[in-house]
């Protein structure tokens, strides 16, 4: 299908087929410049370390069209081309005028914001979407289950935290499913899901290439491999979720297998975002974000967590 944006009714922008891909309509990114949109951002969430998980940074370049737009503790990513904009993740409901904020300090124009995915929804990662999407028109995707819970502005039944009372955030109606191993497109971006159901049923990482002076990269959003869950919770023994281990560790093997130059997750600090812009400064002709193996170690970690979890479980038992 192609995804028309509702804010600029003179392109020329038609339904086609399926949910198969998303392009950009004939579109030229420097009207849209002149044109304002407001951000509305929903009421603060509020918890005991949502302070910290807020504080800025300064958005930066990782490598080509790819931006760091997130706070100093919640990663957001923009990929740029000159016909639309398309985030990752959108932080918590705070975060959003941050996200807007960096994006225009990069000096691109929030109103060009075309399409928003989703990595997990959960407060931290979710939280600013709508009110990203209300204000832009930008269309909001995620996988089968990931939209089950934006639409609902909570974690699904299944989900493991899903018994923490706080971890709401503002609902997504209009979220619209990429199916497993999808490609959506925005101008020349084209972002493909990987379904990788492990920290949440609807976890999904995101894949593009992206190129910078003619050096074409794979880049990948993968979603947090993190167990945190609800008292009580358990990933062994899960009688709602049977599948639940196997499924967990077939999500950890397609990270390490996707095609990765970068690595990007939701938490900055699971691909040592603080560490790699201070390399970076200290010698700016080599790019630090750049590890072929990250991916691979990102999973193994994710899988080594999952293993703890298990043997902590079944202490208890
Ligand atoms: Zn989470």
């Amino acid at each position: 299908m192609i995804w028309k944006h509702p804010a600029a009714p003179m392109r020329l922008a038609s339904f086609i087929v399926g949910l198969t891909l998303l392009a950009a309509c004939a579109s030229t990114a420097g009207s849209d410049a002149a044109r304002q949109v407001k951000l509305e951002p929903d009421p603060a969430h509020i918890c005991d370390f949502c302070e910290r998980l807020n504080e800025p940074a300064e958005p930066f370049q990782i490598h080509g069209d790819t931006y760091y737009v997130g706070t100093a503790m919640i990663s957001s990513v923009l990929i740029a081309s000159d016909d639309g904009l398309v985030l990752v993740n959108g932080g918590m409901t705070q975060t959003a005028s941050q996200i807007a904020a960096n994006i225009e300090a990069l000096g691109f124009s929030l109103a060009d914001l075309r399409l928003i995915v989703n990595t997990h929804a959960h407060f931290d990662h979710a939280g600013g979407i709508a009110a990203l999407a209300r204000a832009t028109g930008a269309k909001v995707a995620a996988s089968t289950r990931g939209v089950e819970a934006l639409k609902q502005g909570r974690p699904t039944e299944d989900d493991p935290q899903r018994g923490i009372e706080d971890n709401v955030f503002p609902a997504v109606p209009q979220a619209r499913i990429a199916a497993d191993g999808e490609t959506l497109k925005v101008g020349d971006i084209a972002v493909t899901a990987h379904y990788t159901p492990a920290h949440t049923p609807g976890s999904a990482a995101w894949s593009w290439r992206s190129c910078e002076a003619g050096r074409c990269l794979d880049v990948v959003f993968a979603d947090s491999f993190s167990t945190r869950s609800a008292p009580g919770f358990r990933f062994t023994g899960d009688d709602d979720y049977p599948g639940r281990l196997e499924t967990f560790r077939s999500a950890v093997a397609t990270v390490a297998d996707l095609p990765c130059d970068v690595l990007l997750t939701p938490s900055p600090l699971s691909f040592g975002v603080k560490e790699k812009l201070a390399a970076r400064a200290e010698n700016p002709t080599v790019n630090p974000f750049i590890d072929s193996d990250a991916c691979r170690a990102y999973a193994a970690k994710g899988e080594a967590g999952l293993d703890k979890r298990i043997a902590e479980e079944t202490a208890e038992q």
